[in-house]
Formats: C-alpha cells, structure tokens, sequence
C-alpha cells in the first residue's frame, strides 16, 4: 500500500531498478597524498597494523568510510574501519584477538587492547533475488564483490572512499572528494531506490547533513518528506542503534531540527511528535540536548538512559499528573507512567531492557529529592544511578519545570561535609509546589501493591 502510494507521488516506475541503483564505477579517481592532504599523525597506528598485515599476506586493504571522511576534513576519526578483499575466514586467521560477527552479514572485530577495529570484505552488488519485504527493504543480502561494487553499495559519496596508509593514496569511486569539498551531501546512485532497499539511509542523511553542516543535495532530499514512512518497517532495534549515534553525534539538537524539518519525526518516535510541540518540553529536551552535545564535544560519555529519560519526560509527567488527577498515589502513579510511557515507546523504538530499567531509575527517584528529612537524602546519595538522578534533577530547575531551590539545596548537600549535611537538613526546606499538591490531593482508590514496593 504504502510501496504504491509512494511510487505514485514520486512516479517510480516498479520494483527492479532498485536493484540498479547504485552505478557502479569501475575506475576510481586516485589522489595522492599532496592532492587529499591527509595528515597522517592522524590515522590511528591499529589500522595500518590492519592494513599493513592483510597487504603483507596479498589482500588489498584500506581505510574505508567515516574514518577517510574525517581524515579529508581534518578530524581525528573516533573509529577506523577497515576494507579487504580477505574473506572473514581469512581476515580471522591473521590476527590473534579477531571475532567474526553478525548474521546479515559476516564481519571481523579485530581487537587491540581496548581498541576494535571493524574489518569488512568488499559487498557485491545487491541482485533481485536478495530477499526483500513488501516495500522493497533488502532483508539479506550477504554477497561478497569487487571493490569497484562495495563503493557503489555504500551510502553517501563522501563515505564511499577508500585510504591505503601504505601508498597515501585516496580511491573516490564517486566524486567524494568534490562533494567533501563543496560540503554537499550526496546519495550514491538514485535516491529513492536506495531508501526503499533500506531506509534507514534516511536518518543518515540527517545524521551527517547535521554532524557535518554540509547541504543536502536537492535530488538525495526530495524524496524524503514521502518516503519518511518506510521507516515504520524498519526493526525497532535498528531505529533505536541509528536514533542512539544520531543523539550522540554531538549536534544531537540539530539532528532533531533537522529531522522535524524532513518530516521524520511523525510516528518515529512518539516522543518527537509530541513533547516538541509542546513549550515546556522543548525547553527540556533543548536543554537535555545542548548539555548532551556539549558533553560528547569535551570527549565525555553520555549515558543512553540518561538520553531517553530526557526525550521522554514530559510525556511521563503528563501521564503522571492524568494517574494522580484520577486519585492513584503518587509514587505509584508516577510507576504507572513510567510503565505506559516505556510500553509505548518499545513498539517504535526497542529501547533494551537495561535502558529502560535505569531510565525507570532515574524517573522514580526525582520525587524522592523532595523528602530533605531525615535518613532519605543519605540514602539517595548512596543509590548507585545517584549521579544521574541528580543531574536529571537540574535539568528540571533550568527548565522551569520546578522551583531551582531543590536543586541548589541538593548541589550544597553532595558537597557539603557532614555538618553542612546536618544543617541542611535541619534547614526545614520549603516544600516544593509539586509535592505538597500531590499531598493536598485526597486518593480515591489505593495503589497497586507491587508499583508501591518498587519505591
Ligand atoms: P560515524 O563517524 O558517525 O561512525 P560512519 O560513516 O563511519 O560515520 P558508520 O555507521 O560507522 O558511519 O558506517 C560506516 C560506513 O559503512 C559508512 O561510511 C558507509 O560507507 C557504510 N554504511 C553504513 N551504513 C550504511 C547504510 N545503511 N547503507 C549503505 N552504506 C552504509
Ligand atoms: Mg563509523
């Protein structure tokens, strides 16, 4: 249905020259080292002991993807990738610490102390037999090919060139070279067949149109905004590993702008729709981000749980308030939330179970900074996602969300030595609006036993 609607409005012509999308240019452009000005120090030492070691036994070798991206713009790549004409079986046997991987398609982590290096064989061209869904998504496709055809599979020119550190030599099968120059970003063969075979090409356009600040190219964007939906038939986990480098990509709020932009939002993640249109959860999300973003630019870890608690929030806090508003408890309200809201989200994004624990954490803890008495506030300094919940907490000050005084009287309590401690809490704080108006509020019906004894 969809598969129709869309060729319709874009008046594609049926099914096979998805198959053809891509033209494969057999004879690259060569740069050498003074034409590309890669600067070596930057090239990590692993990846040319990688492609050092595969040339020496006769396989071609090369730096391949994001990592010549980089290296051609200057940055430091945060990952190296590695592209051989060895088979995996063959990659396995020269490295002592090397893991061949995945089912889709077969590749080897070749590891080095604590850094992995991810070494691919050169694809083929995908062929009308690869299995597909009924919107054309390519669902297996495992064919090894030439290099010439590996090019033509990848995504965007610019991630389509291949470094040999031996020769300083760059290969561009597609004009990357001009496009990296120019800052355009630019789909490999025709556009829409790419994004049909596998959609999720379309997150990355933002992704890097981001992360780059390069221009999209007119034709790579124009199908976007229609074909925006295919994304619905995407496995939920692939979404979420894509949605994840998107938000720590450190432009994380100008993915999200770009996104709504293209219309990618709408159904993507119910957040999104959502908590964006609304003023104050904007201005958390907005805040959330720019903390995240500023965080991955000073080489900071960001915790995904952290990330998703954020994005979700304001659609906990709604729900919260309608539980609460029809007579639950409060902390057993805000479980009930909490279940709603992860419930939801799972369908279109499959958050793992582990994430959506701590982000469980993190939510339940916030009413329990509003008890300043007693053992409580000791007990929360112990609890092990702590430092989260507490950055959560600020997040909620800045926002407007809630009164800054919790918030300054938590930050003076964790520095605080153990008479500061003492006084604080004999300090008898005002309660906040929140709390003493979930006290005024009089329970119609008792909380279920076991969301109780989770608090
Ligand atoms: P980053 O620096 O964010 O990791 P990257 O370009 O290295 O960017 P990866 O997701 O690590 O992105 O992918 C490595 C390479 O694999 C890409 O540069 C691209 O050549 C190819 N690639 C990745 N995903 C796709 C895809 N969905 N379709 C086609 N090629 C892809
Ligand atoms: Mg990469």
């Amino acid at each position: 249905m969809i598969k129709k609607f869309i060729r319709k409005i874009l008046g594609v012509k049926s099914a096979p020259e998805a198959t053809v999308a891509a033209v494969s240019n057999r004879k690259p452009t060569v740069l050498s080292a003074k034409e590309h000005g890669i600067n070596p120090q930057l090239v990590s030492a692993n990846a040319i002991r990688v492609t050092q070691t595969l040339q020496d036994n006769g396989f071609k070798a090369f730096i391949v993807g994001g990592a010549v991206r980089d290296l051609l713009t200057g940055v430091k790549p945060k990952d190296f990738d590695i592209a051989t004409n060895a088979t995996p079986e063959q990659v396995k046997r020269l490295f002592r610490r090397a893991f061949i991987i995945g089912r889709r398609f077969q590749i080897v982590h070749v590891m080095f102390g604590q850094d992995l290096l991810e070494v691919t064989t050169f694809r083929g061209p995908s062929n009308d037999a690869a299995p597909k869904d009924e919107h054309g998504r390519v669902l297996r496709d495992n064919t090894f090919g030439e290099q010439h055809e590996d090019a033509a599979r990848r995504d965007f020119t610019i991630n389509s060139m291949y470094y040999d550190p031996a020769s300083q030599t760059v290969l561009d099968y597609h004009g990357g070279i001009k496009d990296i120059r120019k800052k355009i970003l630019r789909i490999i063969g025709v556009p829409e067949a790419r994004y049909r075979e596998d959609p999720v090409r379309m997150l990355r356009v933002v992704r890097f149109a981001a992360k780059l600040q390069f221009t999209i190219d007119p034709a790579t964007q124009a199908p976007i905004a229609v074909m925006a939906p295919l994304i619905n038939n995407v496995p939920a986990a692939r979404v979420f590993d894509e949605m994840l480098k998107l938000l720590t990509s450190g432009h994380a709020m100008a993915c999200l702008q770009e996104l709504r932009k293209e219309g990618l939002h709408h159904g993507l993640m119910p957040l999104l729709d959502v908590v964006l249109e609304q003023p104050m959860g904007e201005k958390f999300i907005t805040l959330a981000l720019a903390n995240t973003d500023e965080r991955i630019q000073q080489g900071k870890r960001v915790s995904p749980s952290f990330l998703f608690a954020s994005l979700l929030w304001h659609q906990v806090l709604e729900k919260w308030e309608a539980y609460k508003a029809a007579g639950e408890f409060p902390i057993p309200a805000l479980h009930l939330a909490a279940d709603d809201v992860l419930n939801t989200q799972t369908d279109a994004l499959a958050i793992q179970r582990k994430i959506g624990a701590d982000m469980r954490d993190i939510w339940a803890m916030q009413p329990r900074f509003e008890k300043r008495v007693g053992k409580t506030p000791y007990k929360m300094l112990e609890h092990q996602r702590m430092r989260a919940a507490y950055d959560f907490l600020l997040l909620r000050c800045a926002s407007g969300e809630i009164d800054a005084e919790i918030g300054e009287w938590w930050t003076a309590f964790i520095n605080g030595d153990a008479d500061e401690r003492e006084r604080l809490i004999n300090s008898k704080p005002k309660a906040p609006a929140g709390a003493s108006a979930a006290k005024k509020r009089k329970p119609r019906r008792r909380a279920p036993r076991k969301a109780a004894a989770q608090e």
